[in-house]
C-alpha cells in the first residue's frame, strides 16, 4: 500500500490522455527514484504552464501571448484560414511548417454521439473573421483539416455548408491521409503532402 502522497499523484497522472493507472504508477515510481534531479524541472515547467499560457482570442491556439505567435507575426498570410479541431492539430500542422497562413481551432468536432453541437464549437468566431458585415473578410481560402473520422468529416461537410455564402475557396486536405487518421499521429511528410495536395470540397 503505497502512501497518500503518491496515490493522489498517481491518481491525478492516471488521467492524462494515454496514461492508465498502470503507466501512471510507473511515472510516479521514476519520478520519486528521481525526485531530486526531474522534480524541480516537472514542477517549473507546470508552473510555467499554469501561469504563462492563454488562449487566443483570433484562433484559439495556446500561446504565452495573445494575440498568439502566428496570429501577431506578420509574415503569415490571412487570407488563407486552415480550420482543425484541436490545438494539438494545429501544433502538428506547423510543426509541418508548410502552411503559411493562419489557422482556427474549432475546440472539437460536431458528434450526435456525445452530443457536441454547433454552438459548442469555435464557429461563429470563424465566421466572424470571413464575414465582412462582422468586421472580418479579406479571406481567400478556407482550408478545413478535419481529421479523417467520420465526425470529422461531417464537422468538415458542416463548415463547407455554412461557408457557402462567402466569396472563399474551401479546401480541404487530401486524401491519403489514413481513415480514422488523427492529425497529430501522422508524420510530418505525410501531413506537408496533404496540405500540398489539398483540393476543393465536394
Ligand atoms: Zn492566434
Amino acid at each position: 500500500m503505497a502512501s497518500q502522497e503518491i496515490e493522489a499523484l498517481a491518481s491525478a497522472l492516471s488521467r492524462l490522455p494515454g496514461l492508465g493507472p498502470r503507466s501512471a504508477r510507473r511515472a510516479v515510481l521514476w519520478l520519486v527514484k528521481r525526485r531530486e534531479q526531474a522534480l524541480p524541472q516537472l514542477l517549473d515547467a507546470l508552473e510555467g504552464v499554469r501561469d504563462s499560457l492563454v488562449e487566443c482570442e483570433i484562433c484559439g491556439n495556446i500561446d504565452t501571448r495573445n494575440p498568439c505567435g502566428i496570429c501577431a507575426d506578420p509574415r503569415r498570410d490571412t487570407k488563407s484560414i486552415c480550420v482543425v479541431e484541436d490545438v494539438s492539430d494545429l501544433w502538428a500542422l506547423d510543426r509541418a511548417k508548410l502552411f503559411t497562413g493562419t489557422y482556427h481551432v474549432l475546440g472539437g468536432k460536431l458528434s450526435a454521439l456525445d452530443g457536441v453541437r454547433p454552438e459548442d464549437l469555435n464557429i461563429a468566431s470563424l465566421m466572424d473573421r470571413v464575414d465582412p458585415g462582422a468586421g472580418g473578410g479579406g479571406v481567400d481560402e478556407i482550408v478545413l483539416a478535419m481529421n479523417a473520422t467520420l465526425e470529422g468529416q461531417t464537422t468538415a461537410h458542416y463548415l463547407a455548408e455554412r461557408l457557402e455564402e462567402y466569396p472563399v475557396r474551401i479546401t480541404q486536405l487530401a486524401h491519403g491521409l489514413p481513415v480514422g487518421g488523427e492529425l497529430d499521429y501522422l508524420d510530418e511528410g505525410t501531413l506537408a503532402q496533404a496540405l500540398r495536395a489539398r483540393r476543393p470540397v465536394d
